[in-house]
Order: structure tokens, then sequence, then C-alpha cells
């Protein structure tokens, strides 16, 4: 039976930086990751430029920069221009490998293609049966985080998120699709990427069933004529119900503990964020993580946001259309920046 200080489950971004940075320390590290390969993720690859200067991503990583989005509703379009580049988009395969090299494997052993199929209050269990005993335990594994389950916190606030990843150049513009009627207080969204397409769109499952979703997803996709068939489609969960990231000698980070965004569906930067704190935490156990809880302020802010959506009912269409107009103004933009993602 081997014995570890950490072991980390999920070589996410959240794990993957985890892991970077238990290395300075003198603590035996493992890190476990189901899959074959490190990376990959359904997901949309959108990386909002904030925050991001303490993790040096190097440019080349950062396939398209956009300093402006088209917001469309049934009552408005709007094309949103900004000085700054506001969001970057990543290969989610690209990022990892580039997470996972910056790692000494020499320090922190990386076991891939491992996936953990228990946990108990100190030691992990592996599809191979093998029994790993651990001092402290990371929970990185996502949205369906099997170290959350153990800790019997449920999850009642997530969104299911699908997506067509399409083989083609022909979009170059960020758009945003919102309509109440198809994607309830959600949207639908256009990210150029490098060399394909990430279209998609999600809602909480508790407004609308995940094949309901679909079929008006479908029906958005013909309206605007974009044609799926070499699309590879995908869908996973998002989880954005927060309750908590340290157990004991057992911690959450990024999606694990639902730090993502409710109305944007946003989580890679929180993952890197919580990932990098939550070491912290495991090296002292005084440490208390105030980006973890700004993480938390502004996706409790999002929430609220959501909900007021969802009551609107009827009167939805406007609100989301008119949230568009006061973004042309720059000044404006600051101050709705500031207020919603600070
Ligand atoms: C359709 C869709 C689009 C999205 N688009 C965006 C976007 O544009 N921008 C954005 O910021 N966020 C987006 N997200 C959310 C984003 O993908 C996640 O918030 C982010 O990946 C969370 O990182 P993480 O490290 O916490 O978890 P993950 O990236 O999910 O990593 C968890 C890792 O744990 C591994 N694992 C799980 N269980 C086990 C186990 N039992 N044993 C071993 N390993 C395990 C998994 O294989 C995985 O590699 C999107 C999500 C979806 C579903």
């Amino acid at each position: 039976m081997d014995n570890y200080d950490v072991v980390i489950i999920g070589a996410g971004p959240a794990g993957l930086r985890c892991a970077e940075m238990l290395e300075k320390s003198d603590k035996t590290v493992l890190l476990l990751e189901k899959n074959k390969v490190v990376g990959p993720k359904v997901c949309g690859g959108g990386l909002p430029n904030k925050d991001l200067e303490s993790f040096d991503i190097p440019d080349k990583l950062l396939e398209k920069k956009f300093n402006s989005m088209t917001i469309h509703s049934p009552l408005f379009q709007n094309e949103i221009k900004s000085v700054d580049e506001f969001l970057y988009t990543i290969d989610r395969e690209k990022f990892g490998q580039w997470q996972l090299g910056k790692i000494n494997q020499n320090k922190v052993q990386v076991r891939i293609n491992t996936r953990v199929k228990e946990v108990q209050s100190d030691f992990v269990v592996l599809d191979t049966d093998e029994k790993i005993v651990f001092k402290y335990l990371i929970g990185a594994d996502g949205a369906n985080s099997i170290v959350r389950k153990y800790l019997g916190l449920k999850t009642e606030k997530f969104c299911v998120a699908i997506q067509y990843i399409i083989p083609s150049n022909q979009y170059k513009k960020l758009e945003f699709f919102f309509d109440s009627r198809l994607f309830n207080s959600w949207y639908a969204w256009i990210f150029p990427r490098q060399d394909f397409v990430s279209i998609g769109c999600g809602c909480n499952t508790n407004k609308l069933s995940a094949k309901k979703l679909r079929e008006n997803f479908n029906l958005w996709l013909d309206k605007n004529k974009i044609d799926i068939s070499k699309g590879e489609y995908q869908a996973y969960t998002i989880n954005y119900d927060y309750q908590g990231h340290k157990f004991g000698n057992i911690f959450l980070a990024g999606e694990s503990a639902g730090l993502t965004s409710g109305l944007t569906g946003e989580g890679i930067q929180a993952a890197l964020v919580s990932g990098e704190e939550v070491a912290k935490s495991v090296l002292d156990e005084n440490y208390k993580s105030e980006k973890i809880d700004k993480i938390v302020q502004v996706s409790n802010r999002h929430s609220k946001i959501l909900n007021f959506l969802d009551r609107l009912g009827i009167f939805r269409n406007l609100a989301l259309g008119l949230i568009s107009i006061p973004l042309k103004s720059k000044k404006l933009q600051e101050i709705i920046n500031k207020s919603l993602f600070h």
C-alpha cells in the first residue's frame, strides 16, 4: 500500500495548478487522472482576461483574442467593443499539456489512466483495487466529483451545457444569443477557435430538462442555418453549488467545490485560482483564502442575477435585450464589468 502526504484526484486546471504549487514543498504528492490524456474536457475554452498575470500563460496558447462581441436577443442586436481584449480562447488539451509540462515529475508523481473508485477518510481505492493512503486529499475531480460525494455534499445548483465542435473557419466573431423561450435565463454562444468553432448553449435543468434544451438548441441551429453535419456533439454538467472547500484533511478545488459561475458557466479561471489556494491551505492550516472568498462573492452575485432573471417570466426577453444596451457606453461597460466580475 503506497503512502503520500497529499493525493490529488483530477488533472484538470485545478488539480494541475495545485500539484505545481505543492511541488515546491517537502510533501510527497500523487496526482491521479482517470483519462489517458491530460487536458481534453467538454468546454467552450473561453478564458476571461482577468487576473491571469500570475499564471504566465504563454501567448501561443491563446488561440483567439476578442475585444468585441455581438449580443443577440429577439428584441435587440448590439455589437459591443472594448479597448482591451476581454476574452481569449484556449485549446483545453494544449492548455492541460502545458500545465502538466510545468510540473517536475521527479517531485510529483503523476498517474494517468488511473480512476479513483472509492474514497475513505485516509485512503482511496483505484479501479485496480489498489489502496493509496493519504494525509491530505484534494478533490479536483470536476462537476461529478467522487470526493464531493464522499463528503455528503448535495449538488442542487447545476446547469447542463451542450455544444457542437464544428471544423470550420467560417465564424470570426464572438457571439452570444439570448432567447428565454429556448434557453430560459441562459444563452447560446459562438466561440471561434483555431481550426474549429464551439457552438453551444446551456441551462439550469430545474428550469428546462436536458432533453428539452437539446430540442430547443436544434431549433435554434436550424433557424440560424448552422450546419452541424460535421460537428461533434458534446454535453456535460456545470456545478456552481459552493458549500466550502476545506473539510478537515479533505479539500475541494475548482468545479468539484462548485466554483463556477451559474450565470456564465465560466470555471477555468476559478479552477486555476482555487487549485493554487487549496495548495496554500494544505501547507498552512491557518491560511484563509481571500481569493476563494472573492470567487464565491462574485458567483453569489451571479446566482442572484440568475434568480432574478428566472423570476421575470415573460419579461425576461426584454430584460436580456436591455442588458446589452448600456454595454455600448465605455463608462457603463466599466461599471458593469466591475460590479459583475470583480
Ligand atoms: C459545454 C461546456 C462549456 C464550457 N465552457 C467554458 C468556457 O468557455 N470557459 C470557462 O471558463 N469554463 C467553461 N466551462 C466550465 C469548465 O470546463 C470547468 O469549470 C473547468 O474545466 C473546471 O476545471 P476543474 O479542474 O475544476 O475540473 P475539470 O476540468 O473537470 O477536471 C477534472 C479532472 O478530474 C478527472 N477525474 C474525474 N473523476 C475522476 C476520478 N474518479 N479519478 C481520477 N480522475 C478523475 C477528470 O478526468 C478531469 O480531468 C464549460 C463547461 C461545459 C460543460
